[in-house]
């Protein structure tokens, strides 16, 4: 990245914070958190800060535009100091959930930055200059979507398998390729890194068997915590049964047949009208891809560590130059089809390549090696992708 292309990221940042500077919130205490930031061209980590309040923080973001900003999910004795001198008073518990975890890779390009050239295929070198090639991945529509589902099926375990109440959970957008759950819930104020990890491996489904919850000589899914989540995920794979692809003609045509009937026992969290229409070893088969449909994949590394600084919400996240914002927990929308206005002026960039992408409720077209003018909220974002180059 070259000097016009930072002046050009800050003067967008520069925007971004003039105008919502109001969306950067950190939790209360903000004055026990530690807060750091990434600043400077070098793009350096100061961490180990504090400040007095939401405003004072506000004001460091608009005098230093950083490139990232994070506080603490612990609450400090004093935040200032090093790690072991801290003094945690509580902590509260973040989760993340990134679209790789679910297996969602978005659009991945290898770029040549010698001579431009752009491969859809990783050949380690380019083919025409014989130069390294640098991975680019794009943001999916798709995988957000899912992703945000992932993030919402979080959220209701929280409430129905650990009892937090509902006003105790936010769900961001990361700003990037997937979502936070944050929760301060005096549920999870006092655990121990012991019982972080049982969480952990509850939301996992590590090492699950499918007959803790699915009783197969009863046939019966017993609807409670991750047998819900089971029952739902089997009544998916009824609902569309063509989608996956271990089941075969015979059962689909079945499945088709008697859909309707399958899908309220199923919800009723019976097996029997299944079992007898479809035999045991495709309904076994059904409710382990159901079962692995029920693991929340969160990232562990997250969840488990007291001291971990997360991304500040209303703050840019430079690997897309996108804000973090929260998300709601009930409405069905896409969430990039709210990301704050900003940037709305067009510049005219020189791109490489941009697959199409959904945001603000307007599909920006897929651009290969071409000049366009785009916005600059999104000129920002294949910029920081480095894909595109301020013309
Ligand atoms: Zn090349």
């Amino acid at each position: 990245m070259n000097g016009s292309e930072l002046r050009f990221l800050r003067s967008v940042y520069s925007e971004y914070y003039l105008k919502h500077s109001n969306l950067i919130e950190v939790p209360p205490p903000v004055s026990k958190r530690e807060i750091g930031f990434v600043v400077g061209n070098e793009k350096v980590m100061k961490r180990h800060m504090s400040f007095q309040d939401n405003e004072a923080i506000r004001k460091y973001i608009l005098d230093n535009l950083p490139w990232d900003a994070f506080h603490s999910c612990s609450v400090y004795e004093f935040p200032e100091n090093p790690i072991d001198k801290k003094n945690v008073i509580w902590s509260e518990i973040a989760f993340d959930i990134d679209a790789k975890d679910l297996g969602c890779q978005g659009e991945t390009y290898w770029v040549c930055d010698k001579c431009g050239e752009v491969f859809k295929k990783d050949l380690q070198k380019c083919s025409s200059c014989g130069n390294e090639l640098r991975e680019v991945n794009f943001i999916a529509s798709t995988c957000i979507e899912k992703t945000y589902e992932k993030a919402k099926e979080l959220a209701l375990s929280l409430v129905e398998d650990f009892g937090v109440n509902e006003n105790e959970i936010k769900v961001f957008y990361s700003g990037h390729m997937g979502f936070h759950v944050y929760v301060d819930s005096q549920v999870f104020r006092e655990i121990s890194q012991d019982e972080r990890r049982e969480i952990i491996d509850f939301l996992l489904l590590n090492e699950l068997q499918p007959n803790f919850f699915v009783l197969f000589s009863q046939l019966q899914i017993n609807k409670v915590g991750v047998g819900r989540r089971i029952a739902s995920n089997v009544v998916k794979i009824i609902e569309s049964p063509s989608s996956y692809a271990f089941l075969d003609e015979d059962s689909i045509k079945k499945i088709e047949q008697r859909k309707k009937e399958l899908i309220s026992s199923v919800s009723e969290g019976s097996l029997k009208l299944a079992l007898s229409l479809l035999g045991q070893k495709i309904l076994k088969r059904i409710v382990q891809e159901a079962l692995s449909m029920s693991r929340i994949p969160i990232d562990p590394s997250v969840t488990l560590d007291e001291h971990r600084i997360i991304r500040m919400p209303g703050t840019i996240n430079s690997k897309s130059s996108f804000p973090k914002f929260e998300v709601s927990l009930s409405e069905k929308v896409y969430p990039l089809d709210l990301l704050p206005t900003y940037g709305e002026k067009p510049i005219k960039l020189k791109v490489r390549i941009a697959p199409p992408f959904r945001l603000r409720g307007e599909t920006f077209k897929e651009l290969h090696n071409t000049e366009e003018e785009v916005p600059r909220f999104y000129a920002a974002y294949l910029v920081s992708k480095g894909v595109a180059q301020v013309v």
